[in-house]
């Protein structure tokens, strides 16, 4: 296992329609373990593989507590194939937009269809949490991100202050 960067606003790649999963194989565990370890350190409860730069429908999910043992879900090619008329509101946040939280109203239960590690297909039904995690990483695979849900006033403002940011950095 390594740790990988994670690539931050600006970064055009997170704008990357991610290319689907054709198959299981050891590069592809390795990207797994590799994110995984990477999320674990952040600490994030999810990630997906463009925020390392590679845009594959890859997404890594753990949304235990602190106390509890870990959890780790894995979802290829994850899409929503349903989703609540019930909205729910969390303050999310993103590795790759660091120390920026909003409120983002989405559907409160979605129903999920993926592949697992194990090459076969499945749904679940997620509320909560892991509903929020799943829209918000799924959203990531689509080039989407979580400040695509806020008001346009606030998302302009956290990416100019990205922007200059990276310029600063780039100038030093
Ligand atoms: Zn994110």
């Amino acid at each position: 296992m390594a740790l990988r960067e994670i690539i931050t606003l600006p970064d055009k790649r997170l704008r990357l329609v991610s290319e689907p999963v054709k198959a299981v194989d050891a590069e592809l565990r390795r990207l797994v373990d590799d994110m995984f370890e990477t999320m674990y350190k952040a600490p994030g409860v999810g990630l997906a593989a463009i925020q390392l730069g590679i845009a594959q429908r890859v997404v890594t999910v753990d949304t235990s507590k602190k106390d509890e043992e870990k959890a780790p879900q894995v979802f290829l090619n994850p899409e929503i194939v349903w989703s609540s008329e019930e909205k729910g509101t969390y303050e999310e946040g993103c590795l790759s937009i660091p120390e920026y939280y909003e409120e983002v109203e989405r559907p409160e239960r979605v129903k999920v269809r993926f592949t697992g590690l194990d090459g076969k297909t499945q749904e679940i039904e997620a509320n909560g949490l892991l509903a929020t995690v799943l829209q918000h990483e799924i959203d990531h695979t689509n080039g989407t991100l979580f400040i695509d849900h806020i008001s346009k006033l606030k998302r302009d403002r956290v990416i100019k202050k990205f922007t200059k940011a990276a310029k600063r950095e780039a100038v030093e």
